[in-house]
């Protein structure tokens, strides 16, 4: 028995490593002619790219995975990487832009977003270059890139006979999440804004939780106020759907709204944060779901940002 408990032991050790140093396979789909979206297979964040006359403009990139994203262009294109937009600065969207050195991209970001990958997220690069986990091998080999651009309101960039109407939304899942709507391609990037079938995360740098419901709820009511013709919203997490329009939104504002006011009937009900934890029972209609995991840090926002409001 001991000695079978010991070769168990060899086995995980072993394996480990090479389990951790696989990073998530990026799945690519068409989402309209010369516009691509990789999706991450294994649910963190996905990445989409435009292929133009003039180049390639990318949109999120995270260190781990944003290879796979320039040899999808390399193998469709020998146009340059022009572009890069991150959706905001968690190291999932925002660290990958040192993939696409050789093309020299200009990379455009919100104003809050710069600032954090100057100070916290920077701190975090840092920490996991200078950690041993095998899973942070790409942060050893590469550099964070900062934005050569910050911008602080509302940005039209015309690039290959495209429209991109860049928005910092403001302070949502993130210090400052951005869209990018694009309509000649009926498309609109949301970033972490949006996350399909999956629990969303919340935003985190550093060990710095920031994500603010209300104001991810009023980021969603804007958005869709504007009656933009997008025929499919395109998430940060999870599967897109495809010209399901403005349905997902909707989804997403009401997931909030339901699981919000569980929590407050829970708070209401003299719960603790810790009962609730425990006994939080997700509602049928988001019971499939993937990654309830991440459910454990919404019930403390939800719960503190009750208690902040004096329910
Ligand atoms: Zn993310």
């Amino acid at each position: 028995m001991q000695r079978l408990n010991i070769r168990a032991l060899v086995f995980v050790f072993v394996l480990t490593p090479t389990l951790a140093l696989a990073q998530a396979k990026m799945t690519m789909s068409k989402l309209a002619g010369d516009v691509y979206f990789m999706q991450n297979s294994g649910g963190s964040s996905n990445s989409v790219f435009f292929i133009t006359g003039e180049g390639v403009l990318v949109f999120d990139f995270d260190i781990r995975t944003a290879d796979q994203t320039l040899a999808a262009i390399r193998k469709l294109t020998d146009k340059k990487v022009r572009y890069l937009i991150s959706s905001h600065s968690a190291g999932d969207h925002a660290t990958g832009a040192w993939h696409f050195r050789e093309d020299k991209p200009v990379y455009i970001a919100a104003k809050n977003q710069a600032k954090d990958l100057f100070m916290q997220e920077a701190k975090e690069f840092e920490e996991r270059k200078n950690s041993k986990d095998p899973g942070n091998e790409p942060y050893r080999k590469g550099e964070l890139v900062r934005p050569d651009i910050a911008i602080d309101g509302p940005t039209t960039l015309y690039f290959g006979g495209l429209t991109f109407q860049i928005t910092p939304e403001g302070r949502g899942h993130s210090t400052g999440d951005l869209t990018v709507f694009v309509p000649q391609k009926r498309l609109m990037l949301m970033g972490d804004l949006l996350d399909t079938e999956i629990h969303p995360g919340q935003g985190e740098s550093a060990g710095v939780w920031y994500s603010n419901v209300n104001g991810w709820v009023a980021i969603l009511d804007n958005v869709m106020a504007r009656n933009l013709p997008v025929e499919t919203y395109v998430p940060g997490h999870g599967p897109v759907h495809m010209a399901r329009g403005v349905k997902d939104l909707e989804e997403q504002k009401r997931y909030f709204v339901v699981m919000r006011d569980e929590v407050a009937k829970m708070v209401a009900a003299g719960k603790t944060l810790e009962q609730i934890e425990k006994e939080f029972k997700i509602p049928p209609e988001f019971a499939n779901y993937t990654r309830p995991e991440r459910l454990k840090n919404f019930y403390k926002l939800f719960y503190n940002q009750l208690i902040e409001k004096g329910y």
